[in-house]
């Protein structure tokens, strides 16, 4: 991951060209290896989708889930979290009633293949994985003796007409060019072959508690609600057979609101616009309400930036990039990053390094976690699993109690 060509974008649902700047997302940079430094979330004027423009291409992006992905999970040697195997049974429970022991199945962007262990408990055998990240098909091997091929969008073959069922779940939000990926989708199913999609509900951000902006993450680029998910399929060739919201668990603590649904492959691509007045007034709510937030996490670390001391800092992901840039993060004394994430140990950020929490055993100072939606199982790791007796800065109270409706 080096150069970013940072592009405008056609509107990824109907390709129109206007479209309607809500919010400019910002993010700090690595000292190697480019990651995004922010992008602009809009709504298309034709169709009201929204999206981020103004991003590096696909090939950017293979190369950063290839090489920085983080859907292996190393605190876990791999393993799902207990969030993540409710959500694939409640998900391999909904997907049950569409296919028979025999249907052909493929999960692409698949992590680790909890999904396709979970369907294969259940009687469904015929099952493959794809996903860009090496790790994760050793995991998969390993974990569940699930094949998983290496590979991504550009690079994959697939014969045509040869999967009866094609998962998709946290994928769309990701693709730079929705049409060509649903198109090469659409060749891989089997005549009347469903695909199944899940992505996070962009109507419901404002719903839930969340740290400011974090749906605006350096990985979700596209924000789907119920209709213009529909109308994405419908032009490029799929008929809505069933959709839904769900409200899951990502951790205890933080919902994950998505829209969710069942299409089957047709011949015909509906091109007639079905516009979405909902994504726009809700997407400006989130913004607003993620401002009220941030405000907030201002003022702690005014305090820890104006008491001069020393601290560690817990996470380099969205949430720490995304506050380096809007507030005064980076004016803290900050002596080290922690990240259980491999691909970013050793690493720096604005020329502090980024090491693995086991090496923390060598440092005294506080520890901010800058995360809402791991802060428990950070807290947890430092005082129960590396056991140390570091204080620990929480920046989030809103954690306990938080249900699905
Ligand atoms: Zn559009």
């Amino acid at each position: 991951v080096t150069e970013i060509d940072i592009q405008a974008r056609k509107c990824p649902v109907c390709d129109s060209v206007a479209n309607t700047l809500l919010y400019r997302q910002k993010f700090a940079q690595f000292a190697q290896g480019g990651l995004l430094s922010g992008y602009d979330i809009v709504t298309c004027n034709n169709c009201g989708f929204g999206y981020a423009d103004h991003i590096p291409p696909q090939s950017w992006f293979d190369a950063y889930y290839r090489d920085l992905s983080k859907y292996e999970y190393p605190q876990r040697a791999g393993e799902e979290s207990q969030c993540d195997r409710e959500r694939y049974v409640h998900m391999s429970q909904y997907l049950a009633p569409f296919i028979t022991p025999e249907s052909n199945i493929l999960d692409f962007g698949c992590a680790t293949a909890g999904l396709l262990h979970e369907l294969k408990q259940r009687g469904f055998g015929r099952v493959t994985g794809i996903d860009p990240s090496p790790t994760c098909s050793l995991a998969a091997r390993k974990l569940y003796d699930i094949n998983v091929l290496t590979t991504d969008l550009s690079t994959a073959h697939v014969p045509d007409k040869s999967y009866d069922l094609i998962i998709l779940t946290g994928v769309l939000e990701h693709i730079v060019n929705v049409r060509s990926a649903l198109q090469k989708m659409h060749g891989w199913l089997v005549k009347d072959g469903i695909i199944f999609v899940d992505v996070p509900d962009a109507t419901a951000f404002s719903d839930w508690p969340d740290a400011p902006y974090q749906a605006f993450s350096t990985e979700h680029i596209n924000f789907f609600s119920r209709s213009s998910l529909a109308a994405a399929m419908l032009r490029n060739g799929f008929g809505v057979v069933d959709q839904r919201e769900v409200d899951r668990y990502y951790t205890r603590g933080t919902i994950m609101p998505s829209t969710i649904g069942i299409y089957r492959k047709v011949e015909v691509r509906v091109n007639a616009t079905i516009p979405d007045m909902e994504t726009q007034p809700c997407l400006l709510e989130y913004i607003r309400l993620s401002a009220q937030r941030e405000n907030r996490i201002k003022l702690a670390i005014e305090a820890i930036v104006s008491s001069g001391e020393e601290i560690i800092v817990w996470g380099v992901g969205t949430h720490t990039l995304h506050l380096m840039e809007t507030t005064n993060l980076t004016d803290a004394n900050i002596v080290a990053f922690v990240d259980s994430n491999t691909n970013y140990q050793g690493n720096s950020l604005k020329g502090v390094p980024i090491i693995s929490p086991q090496m923390l055993t060598q440092h005294k100072q506080p520890i901010l976690i800058s995360s809402r939606v791991f802060q428990t199982e950070i807290q947890d790791q430092i005082r129960n699993h590396l056991n140390l007796p570091n204080e620990i800065i929480c920046l989030y109270d809103d954690i306990e109690g938080v249900e699905p409706r």
